[in-house]
């Protein structure tokens, strides 16, 4: 199976740089990684925007010059890291709020002068004939149309930056979620996983409750991968993303820390629990009769080994994570598919962590 989509993977891949290099050839563009990578994303038509942009550049013209390609690089491949994309959204957003902020000050002025054109017409008002009072009254009425016309685009103005912004701030948290998030399992990432886990630590001590660190490790993935490939591998990885997902509370917070390696931060939880918690999630694991959708082919199961650790007075992120760990190739060591709390390690095994 993964063979032939590697096969697969090559021919397609292959056509697509092929053909870039033809276009390069025929726009007479240097080969530079940067054209060819345009070319290349042309030819695959991954990107929907660039091809646009290329095909209506191609109506009006014959070639696509080096300075229309620096265009096009700038504006449909650039800013495509998800810091790029954080950056440019955040300049959006203070873009908007400098306009926002422009608008409001140039309507106080607004308010202001009419004030004045008030204040004028009520001195001018209370010793005028009624010949001058028509009059005075009547530029009054200007004045406050003109107020009036001048709020309403206000208003309209201030609508438009309200959903402008409001659209921003929603990109901006999909793209935070995007870059803590692990996109095959749907649980936290490695990069969440260190910030919470330094986070939640401090909370305990501020709150005086308990932190659990759980550990846990697919056993013998490496030949489940060899027999089955890697693509099952991954079914199997999401399936135990969604296990540990129901085993965890709100609070939990529950991460892929890296390859078939998960962690499980347990705030405001002692060590019964947290064993609690991870044999629910061994338990659940292992039950599963694993069957591969495609073709009914039973793959039989999976067990996994887990290593807990409670927040101590020194504990850094560091230490901690070192005696879950040293828990967890307990675990291991002992024969695989249970569970070990750092109570359970020998004088031996805590001097290699320390
Ligand atoms: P142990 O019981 O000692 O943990 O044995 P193991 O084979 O699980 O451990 P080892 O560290 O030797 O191998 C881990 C394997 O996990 C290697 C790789 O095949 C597999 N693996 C790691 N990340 C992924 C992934 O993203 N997808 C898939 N399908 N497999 C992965
Ligand atoms: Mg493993
Ligand atoms: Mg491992």
């Amino acid at each position: 199976m993964t063979l032939q989509s590697h096969e697969a993977d090559f021919e397609r891949t292959i056509g697509f740089g092929e053909n870039a290099l033809k276009f390069l050839k025929r726009n007479g563009n240097p080969a530079y990684p940067r054209n060819y990578e345009i070319w290349y994303t042309y030819s695959a038509g991954y990107n929907r925007d660039l091809n646009r942009a290329i095909n209506g550049a191609l109506d009006r013209q014959e070639h696509i010059d080096s300075a229309l390609l620096e265009r096009i690089y700038e504006e449909f491949i650039s800013p495509t890291s998800l810091a790029d994309q954080v950056g440019v959204t955040g300049e959006k957003v203070s873009e908007e709020i400098d306009q926002l902020l422009q608008r409001l000050e140039a309507s106080s002025g607004n308010v202001g002068e009419y004030g004045a054109q008030l204040r004028e017409a009520a001195t001018t008002l209370s010793n005028a004939d009624t010949q001058s009072a028509a009059l005075v009254i009547k530029q009054v009425l200007i004045a406050t149309r003109s107020m009036e016309e001048r709020n309403a685009l206000l208003e309209q103005q201030l609508n438009d930056s309200k959903e402008q912004i409001s659209d921003l701030q929603h990109s901006l948290e999909a793209v935070r979620t995007e870059t803590i998030t692990d996109a095959l399992t749907g649980l936290a990432n490695r990069r969440h996983f260190d910030q919470s886990l330094e986070r939640l630590m401090v909370q305990g001590r501020r709150e005086d409750t308990p932190v659990c660190l759980v550990m846990g490790d697919i056993d013998h993935f490496k030949s489940f991968n060899d027999t089955y490939g890697h693509q099952t591998g991954d079914q199997v990885l999401k399936l135990v993303g969604m296990t540990i997902k129901q085993s965890v509370k709100g609070r939990d917070v529950a991460t892929r820390y890296g390859g078939e390696e998960f962690g499980m931060i347990l705030p405001q939880t002692a060590m019964d629990s947290a064993k609690i918690v991870a044999e629910q999630v061994r338990t659940a694991v292992q039950t599963k009769e694993l069957v591969k959708r495609s073709t009914g082919e039973t793959l039989g199961r999976i067990s996994m080994s887990f290593g807990i650790a409670m927040m101590n007075d020194e504990d850094t992120p560091e230490t901690i994570l070192a005696r879950a760990d040293a828990a967890l190739y307990k675990s291991k060591r002992d024969g695989r598919n249970r569970t070990t709390t750092e109570n359970q390690l020998t004088a031996d095994d805590r001097k290699a962590v320390a």
